[in-house]
C-alpha cells in the first residue's frame, strides 16, 4: 500500500481540509505514514497569514526539497493559502514540487472529488466548515486574496454531514468560516447561523456545538439569543477585536468602533452572563503609536477575555496596508508589546481560571495524553484527569482542583 503524509499549519480550516484528504486519499488506497520520509505522497498544507507562518513553510519546504533529491519518485504537493492563482513563480522558487493546488481545488490526479470524504472514525470533537473565503478585505490581510469570496454551504449539506459525523462517533462540532456572522447570504431564503444552530441542537447524539470567527461588525443579537437558548450551544466566543484604537481600526478597514465592541460584550454578557471570550489582537500595525497601544491594553484589562491570540503585523504581498503603508513599527518593539500583552493576558487568565478551582465543570473526554485523560469545559478551557475507565466522547463531571493560565487539572466526582 502507498502511504501518504500530510503537514498541516495554520488555522481550523486547514486542519479540517487536511483530515479530510487524509480520508480521500485513504479510500484511495493509500495509508497514512508517521513521517514524510515513509511517504510516497507528501502534502504540505500551507498558511501565509503572517510572515513567521510562511517563514515555518518555506523551511519545510527547503527540508524537503533533500528528501526528494534522495527520493525522486516520491510526490510532493503545496496546498493552502501559499499557493496563488498563479504558480509560475512558486513553480520556479520550489521546482521540487510536483504540484501546487489551491484549497478546494484538487488535481486530476486526486480523482479531483467535489465534495471530501468525512473520516471513517472521526475525533470526538470535528470541525465542519459552514462558509468558505471572505468578502471583507481587513487591510492587512491576505486571506480573501487567497481563499476568494465567501461561498456558504447549503443548511441542509451541513446537517446531514454533522448527522453522518455523529453517526460515526463524533460528539462535537465546531462550525468553521472566516466570518461565520455572513453565513447563508448568498444562499436562496437566506438562512442564518443561528436557523442552521436552532436545527443541530436536535440532531440526536451531539453533544456540544461551538462555531468560530464572529465578526464585531456582523454579529447580530439573534445569534447572542441562540446561543443563551440552545442547550447545546457552549458558552463560548471568538471575536477578534485587533486593536483598542479606534484610528487602528479604521486603518485596518475593520468596520466598527471600540465602542462598538464595548456595547456588544456588555450585551452578550448581560444575556450569557458566563460565557467565555476569546479574542485575537493585531499590534504593531504601521504608524500604531505607543498611546494607541495601550488603548489595546486597557481594552484586554478592561474585558477580561479568557483567550488572547496576539500577533505582530508583518507586511502580506497584494494587501492595502503592505502596497501603501510604510510597516514603521521597528521589530524590537513589535516584539516588546507583545510581551508585554502576553505577560498582562497571562495574569488575567491566571485570575480567570483560578476562580474555576473547587467549582464543579462538565468535561468532554477527548482523547488519553501520557496516562492522563484530557477533555474541554463548555467554556474550552482544557483539562487534564485520571480515570481508570474509557471516558473518550463521554461528558465527565470533575471537581478542578488546580489551575493555570493554560489549563486546570481536575478529579471526577463522585
Ligand atoms: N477572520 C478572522 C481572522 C483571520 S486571520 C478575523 O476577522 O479576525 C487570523 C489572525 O491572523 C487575525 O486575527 C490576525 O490577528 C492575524 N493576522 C492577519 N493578518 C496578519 C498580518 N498581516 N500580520 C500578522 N498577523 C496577521
Ligand atoms: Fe481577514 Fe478581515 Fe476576512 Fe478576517 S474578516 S479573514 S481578518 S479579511
Amino acid at each position: 500500500m502507498p502511504k501518504y503524509h500530510i503537514w498541516t499549519i495554520g488555522c481550523q480550516m486547514n486542519k479540517a481540509e487536511s483530515e479530510r484528504l487524509g480520508s480521500h486519499l485513504e479510500q484511495l488506497g493509500y495509508e497514512a505514514a508517521a513521517s514524510a520520509n515513509e511517504a510516497e505522497l507528501v502534502v504540505l498544507n500551507s498558511c501565509v497569514v503572517r510572515q513567521s507562518a510562511e517563514d515555518r513553510v518555506v523551511n519545510k519546504l527547503a527540508n524537503l526539497k533533500a528528501l526528494k533529491k534522495s527520493r525522486p519518485d516520491m510526490t510532493l504537493a503545496v496546498t493552502g493559502c501559499l499557493v496563488n492563482a498563479d504558480t509560475t513563480k512558486l513553480e520556479e522558487r520550489f521546482p521540487h514540487v510536483d504540484y501546487f493546488f489551491k484549497p478546494g481545488e484538487y488535481p486530476q490526479w486526486l480523482e479531483s472529488p467535489k465534495e471530501l470524504p468525512l473520516p471513517e472514525k472521526p475525533n470526538v470533537a470535528v470541525y465542519v466548515p459552514i462558509i468558505q473565503g471572505c468578502d471583507n478585505f481587513c487591510s492587512y490581510c491576505i486571506v480573501p486574496y487567497r481563499r476568494g469570496r465567501e461561498k456558504s454551504r447549503p443548511l441542509a449539506e451541513i446537517v446531514g454531514e454533522v448527522r453522518e459525523l455523529v453517526e460515526r462517533g463524533a460528539k462535537e462540532v465546531t462550525l468553521l468560516g472566516q466570518n461565520v456572522d455572513s453565513y447563508g447570504h448568498d444562499l436562496p431564503g437566506k438562512p442564518e447561523l443561528a436557523d442552521l444552530l436552532y436545527e443541530l441542537n436536535e440532531l440526536e447524539g451531539l453533544l456540544r456545538i461551538r462555531f468560530l470567527t464572529n465578526h464585531p461588525k456582523d454579529m447580530s443579537l439573534k445569534l447572542v439569543g441562540a446561543v443563551a437558548s440552545l442547550d447545546k450551544v457552549c458558552e463560548q466566543l471568538t471575536l477578534p477585536v485587533q486593536s483598542g484604537s479606534n484610528a487602528i481600526l479604521k486603518a485596518m478597514g475593520r468596520g466598527y468602533s471600540a465602542e462598538h465592541y464595548r456595547k456588544l460584550v456588555a450585551e452578550i454578557r448581560a444575556r450569557i452572563p458566563d460565557i467565555a471570550l476569546s479574542t485575537d489582537i493585531l499590534l504593531g500595525f504601521p504608524s500604531e503609536t505607543e498611546a494607541q497601544f495601550q488603548e489595546t491594553a486597557d481594552l484586554l484589562s478592561e474585558l477580561n477575555f479568557d483567550t488572547v491570540h496576539i500577533a505582530a503585523y508583518s507586511p502580506r504581498p497584494g494587501t492595502f496596508a503592505a502596497r501603501k503603508l510604510e510597516d514603521n513599527v521597528p521589530p524590537a518593539e513589535k516584539k516588546r508589546r507583545l510581551e508585554y500583552l502576553e505577560r498582562l493576558q497571562e495574569g488575567i487568565a491566571s485570575t480567570i481560571n483560578a476562580r474555576l478551582k473547587g467549582k464543579t465543570v462538565e468535561v468532554l473526554a477527548e482523547g488519553e495524553k501520557g496516562g492522563r485523560w484530557w477533555g474541554r469545559t463548555r467554556g474550552d478551557k482544557l483539562v487534564f484527569f485520571n480515570d481508570s475507565r474509557d471516558c473518550r466522547g463521554k461528558l465527565i463531571k470533575l471537581r478542578v482542583e488546580k489551575t493555570s493560565p493554560w489549563a486546570l487539572q481536575g478529579i471526577v466526582e463522585g
